[in-house]
């Protein structure tokens, strides 16, 4: 099914991500409208319409879909039966939903592909804590299965100290148990999937976190990764392909000794794929865009040497009087309004020149 320029594509989620796929949608020719609880989506303003109501208001949504050719989504906390009602429009489908948001399932799911993760327990009381903590040895993380992001919903535990505040930090909510993963750095693989099975990658983005938040990719990723990209594409295509996945799809990777090692996926355009709108001839958000619409694959290829997109977290946004003054730097401001700590309130990408 071809979605031909002129038509509206809805998007389910109105932050940053839902702002920069109608920015991309719009060069193409679409009209995008943004279905979004909150008062002010940021995505709105550069939106040709929007719905306020909650993701699991099933009348809204079908509403919604009666008004745009092909829906998609920005962010996966959503309720996957509610969105049924979207049906065939739902690019990607509610599948890459409901195993991403929850992590058991995503866990569960990507080794059925023979994929690596981390050594890993379901955990639903203390008691499976402590049993982790036997099995798996120390450190491990608990994350909580459901709603978390960003480092959101996470304790470590390394010594047995931490066992109980580590569980009431996670508030005794259903969780995993992962071991801690020594690895020498992260990568990410950002694939695009169309419908009938062709795919483009980008180059893998290296991934330095801070506090649990992306703070900079860089692309191209440093030997430790590289070695690995290879192998990690393999793996990101079958899971891609298990899922019947239709859109772009984020594979986060740690490239541990032993090889590359899942840590999550995300069935959309992702944080460490900002680089790619000047950085890459089409960006991730223009190819999703393709992907859902089922217009032809665009290039993927660099457009310098390489390039490094750092985060605007809280309180960085106000460095954007020096960073608009920035010969080459491009800087991007979502329009987000109170610069919370943690908020990602924007970012800046360099190109390196050839
Ligand atoms: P997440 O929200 O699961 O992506 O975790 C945020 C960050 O915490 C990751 O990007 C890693 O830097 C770190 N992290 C998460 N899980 C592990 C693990 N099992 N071993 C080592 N580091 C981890």
């Amino acid at each position: 099914m071809i979605v031909p320029p002129g038509s509206t594509i809805g998007i389910i989620g109105g932050g940053q991500l839902g702002r920069m796929l109608s920015v991309a949608a719009a060069q193409l020719g679409y009209r995008c409208h943004i279905f979004d609880p909150h008062e002010h989506p940021c995505a709105a303003d550069v939106a040709a319409g929007v719905t306020r109501a909650d993701y699991t208001d099933v009348d809204a949504l079908s509403r919604f879909g009666a008004e745009v050719e092909v829906a998609t989504y920005e962010f996966e906390n959503l309720p996957a039966g509610a969105l049924d009602v979207l049906e065939r429009k739902l690019r990607p489908g509610t599948r890459s939903l409901a195993v991403a948001q929850d992590r058991a399932e995503e866990k569960r799911f990507i080794e059925s592909c023979g994929v690596t993760v981390a050594r890993w327990r379901q955990i639903d009381s203390l008691d499976d804590v402590r049993a982790a903590v036997a099995e798996l040895g120390l450190p491990i993380v608990l994350k909580t299965r459901r709603f978390g992001y960003d480092g959101k919903g996470q304790a470590w535990i390394r010594s047995g100290a931490d066992v109980e505040p580590a569980w009431e930090t996670i508030r005794g909510k259903p969780a995993v148990a992962e071991a801690g993963v020594d690895f020498a750095a992260e990568f990410s693989v950002i694939v695009a999937r169309w419908a009938d099975g062709r795919h483009a990658l980008w180059d893998s983005p290296e991934n330095a976190h801070r506090n649990g938040i992306l703070h900079r990719s860089t692309v191209p990723c440093g030997e430790a990764c590289a070695s690995q990209v290879a192998e990690a594409r393999e793996a990101a295509l079958r899971i891609a392909d298990a899922l019947g996945h239709v859109g772009v799809l984020t594979v986060e990777f740690f490239a541990a000794k032993s090889g590359p090692i899942v840590n999550e996926i995300a069935p959309r355009v992702h944080n460490s794929g900002h680089w790619t709108i000047e950085g890459a001839v089409t960006s991730q958000f223009e190819q999703h865009i393709r992907a859902i619409c089922g217009l032809p694959p665009g290039s993927t290829d660099l457009t310098g040497a390489g390039a490094s997109m750092e985060n605007l977290i809280g309180q960085d946004i106000e460095r954007w009087p020096q960073l608009v003054a920035e010969a080459g730097a491009h800087l991007h401001i979502y329009g987000k309004g109170e610069a919370r700590p943690g908020r990602k309130m924007g970012h800046v990408t360099r190109v390196v020149s050839r």
